[in-house]
């Protein structure tokens, strides 16, 4: 087993492997810009190392600094946590050529789940059911009327290199299509270096429903149920829970086997989530996330297992601590995202948090790397915290996440909680009948 592990990441995830490492007797090393110097991942590390400016392509992303953090400490594996550089295969390379350890799948993996359209043709042929759509690339616009005409409107016009919601456009009409089309090139080209794009019918009342998966990397692989991220913004989750809702026992074997299936057959090592859309009782796969997710503790919650300490067991080459026949569904989990950002428009509200008190008791767990006294740096991601509710069953989850958003005190700024007090008095959140349009729609009334 690894002695030292680094985190190449901060904020709430850099604590949460962090935490899973000490349980295993591991020692960590937390990496930080000069703007995170005082942050908490920085504080519970057993060592630190300051690793650039602010800006994360000079810190958090940059691939020498944090080589050379792991050289200078004697790290011998790197946790990524997720975003940054969770999914990049060049990295990963790299520090396989640096003779240390990445905890998470192979660049080959990631390499292929990364591109969207090679995704969906290796899940295609290990038989997992994919969204009707273009065979591949599409060129021209012209072939893109064409497919839009086959398939039917509205289509949805995807960067293959997309990725946090961005290159994605829909088309509802033929007329639409154009713009649609230059401007999901253009946005995968901006924002990925690559502007090939994909076409797929456009699902118009699915949910997200995402399967989590675990290789070995010895060829075995489990599944562990699904969670249901159908609340979104812009693509975002905001509320994520399992075991989903809509999905009876028999679906969630059946889907979850075809994706163990396809993990274990591809050699699959560590943690993976394979996202679907549902609708009318079908799954169509959309992408697949070779990382953790920031949602999986409600997986966690449910099946109480440490989806951390299995992703660094793998890693050093142990086998997982448990077979597909070991897991059992114990009650429900729910967890929502907490975020700095003022309502109704959700902008950025970093700054000093003048209180802050989590909430605790019985199915309670609150991620996040705030305290007192705090000050939210203005370069990074606006998640500043996770608050995951397990209970017995989805009334009681539900009522356990209303007593505990009563509890959490976050002041000096703004945050997303008063979004989650107002979905807790809707009817459709309590009877779980929500698709990923839902959201959208409640807020143009709750705004309006
Ligand atoms: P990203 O990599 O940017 O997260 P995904 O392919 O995972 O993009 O899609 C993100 C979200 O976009 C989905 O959860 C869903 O809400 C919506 N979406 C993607 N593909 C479709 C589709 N074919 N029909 C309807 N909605 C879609």
């Amino acid at each position: 087993m690894f002695k030292k592990i680094l985190i190449a990441n901060r904020g709430e995830i850099a604590l949460r492997v962090i935490r899973a490492a000490r349980e295993m007797g591991i020692a960590t090393v937390a990496v930080h810009s000069t703007a995170d110097a005082d942050a908490m991942h920085v504080r519970m590390a057993d060592e630190s190392v300051c690793i650039g400016p602010p800006s994360s392509t000079q810190s958090y992303l940059s691939f020498p600094a944090i080589i050379s953090a792991c050289e200078i400490t004697g790290a011998e594996a790197i946790h990524p946590g997720y975003g940054f550089l969770s999914e990049n295969a060049q990295f990963v390379q790299i520090v396989e050529d640096h003779g240390l350890t990445f905890i998470g799948p192979t660049a080959e993996h990631i390499r292929v789940m990364g591109d969207k359209i090679t995704a969906k043709d290796t899940m295609k042929a290990l038989g997992v059911p994919c969204v009707p759509g273009s065979d591949g690339g599409v060129a021209t616009l012209e072939d893109a009327k064409a497919i839009g005409e086959e398939f039917g409107y509205p289509v949805i016009i995807k960067a293959t290199a997309g990725g946090g919601g961005r290159g994605m456009k829909v088309a509802q009409s033929a007329a639409d299509m154009e713009s649609a089309f230059m401007t999901a090139r253009a946005e995968g080209k901006a924002a990925f270096g690559n502007d090939e794009v994909y076409i797929e019918k456009y699902l118009t009342t699915p949910r997200h429903i995402e399967i989590q998966v675990f290789g070995d990397g010895k060829g075995r692989a489990v599944h562990l149920g699904e969670r249901d991220c159908s609340l979104q913004r812009r693509h975002q989750k905001v509320f994520e829970e399992a075991p989903g809702p809509a999905i009876s026992a028999e679906e969630r074997a059946a889907i979850g086997k075809v994706c163990a299936d396809a993990v274990a057959n591809i050699n699959y090592t560590g943690a993976g989530t394979i996202e679907f859309l549902y609708e009318n009782g079908e799954f169509y796969f959309i992408e697949m996330n070779t990382r953790l997710q920031v949602e999986h503790p409600v997986t966690e919650a449910i099946f109480g297992v440490d989806l951390v300490r299995e992703q660094i067991l793998v890693a050093a080459g142990k086998d997982l601590s448990f077979q597909q026949e070991d897991l059992a569904i114990n009650g429900h989990a729910i967890e929502v995202r907490l975020n700095a950002e003022k309502l109704p428009n959700f902008s950025p509200s970093p700054g000093r948090i003048t209180q802050y008190h989590a909430p605790g008791g019985l199915g309670v767990r609150m991620d996040s790397a705030l305290y007192d006294g705090y000050v939210i740096p203005p370069y990074y991601d606006s998640l500043i915290g996770k608050l995951i509710v397990h209970g017995r069953d989805r009334p009681e989850a539900l009522a356990r996440l209303n007593r505990a958003l009563g509890e959490l005190i976050i002041d000096g700024i703004d945050t997303t909680v008063p979004l989650f007090h107002a979905l807790l008095a809707e009817q459709d959140i309590h009877t779980g009948q929500y698709n990923i349009h839902w959201l959208e729609h409640w807020l143009e009334q709750y705004n309006g």
